[in-house]
Formats: structure tokens, sequence, C-alpha cells
């Protein structure tokens, strides 16, 4: 009896294992073996990332320097092998900035150098010029009345003294196995499917009280311009210890009022002339300053291809953004992205690995200021979410890989929604479990969200299968991300590497599957009202 119980039980956990065996995604260990070698001791991913930084870098969108940076990559590409290589055009964009020079001082009653840069879209100074601080913060219509009159030619301090509290906890940081595995978990089951459940205090703004800011802060810029201010002042929204986290301060739309110029400082140097002023003790500051406004124009992806052999008009997409903010060299954000798409494509070239599919590198402008980029992208070769007519090219994109979150090691996949891709992640990931990659994320989401965050979400929001991989935060929101210190040398070489190991397998493992990816249910049409109101 216990024999018999115990030849069936072994058995049926022999039948069952079979079928696991035969139903579990292949992945083709002797590839990956080929792709790591490559990737760890060929890598060119930092080579890729000094032009993108230190040569190029920054790369604000439609700046001089984004499209050196993207005549670069085309280069660069084009070197490798890749084909049709170019620059795809998007717009329009609105006004290009960039800037050539930045200093600021205290000068009176103590010599001090400021750490800062300007805000885009902001003008420049002419030449040096110095002027009176003035302390004058303003949130309403009441505080406007309340300085009319007394800020020409003063350099005006919008912002109140800034608590700035020690740091205890080390900036970088990686996730540990519990963090990781709380990514998997749904956290609120009831917020599934509500696209408006994100638990951020800034994304559960209405976007009426959005609007009201926005153009609280045109009417504020209009009122310092007339007001004649000379330089206007303001610590970062994030940051201390000399790292100051801006983006811009004026509008790239021509329609919109240019403010005087304006600075970001760190909170420190920032505050000592707050305590200055209300001491009552004057306080002179000169800023030399110089802006480049360049007219309105559209902007570009840049898109290269490794034609596949059988299925050569199914697409396998990968990529990242291209643009960055001006502070620092937009290294982690995003030439680690970058880098990372442009290395894996070199690794699938180098190894001239037979595909399939056609794989398709995009590096996207405009992400910075609402993923312009790619939203245009799939509005043209895929579907308008307003319509939700999908042309051929939307049944032949197989899926879209995106590197967007700095320099950190990948630690898995998000499934964006997706429950069919998990069991296929996993599957990929598992030649990668010893170098830190385990986790699928966000299997259980119900409604495609609007596109927010980086680009992938702009596949996903017409149901196409757009993913972005999961990384150790490391120093990104502590350090770098938009911030004056995202620079090369916060850039860590072995995890760039991995990552770029694991994106190549993704694509190539997507590239020869036999089935294209699984999909979410194509989504509604929604009215375009209802799509602003959800951005
Ligand atoms: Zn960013």
């Amino acid at each position: 009896m216990i024999l018999r119980r115990l030849f069936f039980g072994l058995a049926g956990a022999l039948m069952f294992s079979a079928l696991q065996a035969r139903s579990e995604e292949p992945a083709d260990l002797s590839v990956v073996h080929r792709i790591k070698t490559e990737a760890f001791e060929n890598s060119k991913v930092m080579d890729h990332e000094f032009y993108l930084t230190d040569v190029y870098g920054p790369r604000l969108t439609n700046s001089p320097n984004y499209k050196a940076a993207g005549d670069w990559v085309m280069k660069r590409l084009k070197e490798y092998g890749l084909t049709n290589v170019h620059e795809e055009p998007w717009g329009p964009f609105g006004k290009s900035w960039t800037y050539s020079r930045f200093s600021g001082h205290m000068v009176a009653p103590q010599y001090q150098p400021l750490i800062g840069f300007p805000l885009a879209w902001t003008p420049g100074t002419d030449g040096a010029v110095q002027g009176d601080a003035i302390l004058a913060p303003m949130t309403t219509d009441a505080d406007l009345e309340k300085f009319k009159g007394k800020l020409r030619g003063k350099v005006v301090l919008t912002m109140p003294l800034k608590q700035v509290n020690m740091v205890l906890e080390p900036l970088g940081h990686r996730l540990t196995d519990t963090e990781l595995a709380a990514r998997t978990q749904v956290a609120d089951p009831s917020r599934l499917g509500n696209p408006f459940g994100r638990a951020n205090a800034a994304a559960q703004q209405t976007p009426e009280e959005r609007e009201r800011q926005r153009q609280f802060r045109k009417k504020l810029n209009q009122f310092l311009k007339d007001e004649g201010a000379l330089v206007v002042l303001q610590y970062g929204y994030n940051g201390d210890g000399g790292t100051v986290f801006a983006s811009e301060g004026g509008s790239r739309d021509p329609k919109d009022p240019v403010p005087p110029p304006m600075v970001a400082v760190t909170p420190e140097h920032y505050n000592r002339v707050v305590r200055l002023l209300q001491h009552g003790i004057p306080v002179k500051l000169e800023f030399d300053i110089k802006t480049q406004f360049i007219d309105a124009v559209d902007s570009f992806n840049v898109i290269g291809e490794i034609e596949g052999t059988t299925k050569k008009d199914e697409i396998v997409m990968l990529g990242a953004h291209l643009d960055s903010w001006h502070g620092g060299t937009g290294a982690t954000d995003n030439a680690t992205g970058s880098s990372v798409a442009i290395e894996a494509v070199r690794i699938l070239k180098s190894l001239d690995l037979p595909m399939a599919r056609t794989v398709r590198i995009a590096l996207w402008g405009g992400e910075e200021e609402g993923l312009l980029g790619s939203k245009a992208y799939v509005k043209q070769h895929f579907a308008d979410r307003e319509t939700m007519k999908p042309t051929a090219e939307y049944y032949k994109l197989s899926a879209y890989y995106n590197d967007d979150t700095g320099t950190g090691r990948f630690r898995g996949i998000g499934a964006q929604g997706n429950i069919q891709v998990k069991p296929i992640f996993e599957a990929w990931l598992k030649p990668f479990h010893d170098l830190g990659a385990t986790t699928v994320s966000a299997v259980t989401s119900l409604t495609a969200r609007p596109p927010g965050g980086t680009d992938h979400t702009s596949f996903d929001y017409v149901g196409l299968p757009g993913f972005g991989f999961m990384q150790d935060p490391m120093e990104y929101n502590t350090r770098t991300h938009h911030s004056n210190m995202d620079v090369y040398d916060r850039v860590q070489p072995g995890d760039l590497m991995q990552c770029s190991a694991i994106m190549a397998s993704f694509v190539y493992h997507t590239a020869v599957r036999d089935q294209m990816m699984p999909r979410i249910p194509m989504p509604k049409p929604l009215p375009k009202e209802r799509q602003s109101a959800t951005e």
C-alpha cells in the first residue's frame, strides 16, 4: 500500500516536472554565455557614457549639444554596422535653449562664491551685474500686490528659508532582498485599475490644482519681468551640500512670458543671504550669465536597426531617452540608459547572432518635458490613443524594452500588468540571478495608466508590450537626478555592463522567439479631454 502510493506519487511528480520542463520558456545558455563574455570582457559601455557626458553633455532637448550628441550616436551606430540609421523628426517642441556662462557671487557684506546654475528657458544678464538682495516670497496674488514697485534692479529671493537637515542615511543604496520582494507585491488592491491611485502627493494633485499653479507661475514670471527684477534667486527643489537639483524657470512655449534671469543655488548659500536680510544687513550679489534662445523647431529621436532574417517585418525595440537636464551632464539621467542600449546592439552585432526579427534601437528626445519623443513615435507608428485605429506596424511590434533609472544594476523587470510575460521573463532572468537580476514586478495592474515616469509607458498606454527594467536606486534621488552632480564619476561601470548583458539577452530572446510577445487586450479609444485630465 505504501509502496503503491509512493509509486503513484513519484510517477505523478515526474509527469508534472516533465510538463513544466516542456512548457518553460527556453533561454539559449550558449548565447547568454557569449553575450556575458562580450559585455564584461570587451565592454565599450563607459566609452559611450564618456562621449554622451564629458564630450556632448548636457543634452537638453533641441540644444546644440543635443543635436551633436544625436549625430555622434548615428555615427557610432553606423560604425557598428546598424542600418536605417536616422534622426526621425517630431514636433513642435518649442524654443530651444542653452547656456554658455554662469558665475554667482556674494560681494557684500562678505565675499563668497555661490554654487548653482541658471534655470532653463530663462535669459542671461547683460555681462556681470550687481544688485541688492531682497527677500520676497510670493505664492498668492496678494503677495504680488505687497511687493509691487519694490523689486526694480534687485536680486529677488522668491522662497523662504529652507530647513536643512543633517543626512544620517547613506546617500547610495542598493535594494535589499526584502525591498526587492516588496516590489512584487500589490500594496493596496483597491487601487488596482485606478489610474489616479498613485501614492505620491504630486500625482494626487487634481488637474485643476496643477493648472492653477501653472497659471500662477506664468503670472509671477510676467510680474517679475514687469517689475524689473535683476535676477531671481531660488534654491533647488531637492539636495544640499552643494548638490543643486533644478530644471526650468521659463517656458519653451513662444507664447509664454520670458521671466528675468533665474538661478538655483545650494540651500546653504541661499539661507545665508536670507539670514543676513532678516537681520537688516544689506547683501549685494553679482551674477554673470549667458544664455541663448534658438527659434522654435521640431526635435528628433535617433533610430537604427539590425535587420532580421526570416521575420524582418516584425520588430523588437529597445531604447532610452537621449535628452537630459542641464545642471550636470545628464550622466545617470539618462546617458546610462542610452549607453546601455547602444552597448546592447553593439554586443548583438559583434556576436553576429542570427535573429529572425528586426531589432530597432530608439533614443528619445523630449522625455524630460513629458515623454514627448516616445509619445509622438507611438502615435505616428502604432496608434493614437484617442482613436485607437492601429497601423499595420502595430501588429508587428513584439516588445519595447526601456532603461531609465540611473546607474544601478538591473534587479528585474516590470511586467506592466501583463501576467502572460511573467513566466517568460522569469526564465530569461534565470541566467542572471547570480548578477542580482531575479525579480518580475508589476504583474497585476489592470488598466494601462497614462504615460508617465518614462518612455515604455507611451507604448503600454496603447496596449503595446513596453517594459522597463527595475534598478538599484544608488544615489539617484539623493545626489544625481536632475542635479549639477549628474556627472560621469557617479556612474558605476560594473553595473552598466550587467545592464547591457541583460538588455542584449532580452532583446535577443524576443527576436528569436517562435511567437511574438503576448499582449494585454487593446485599450478602448480615449477622448483627448480625458487624456489630458489624466496626464
Ligand atoms: Zn529625468
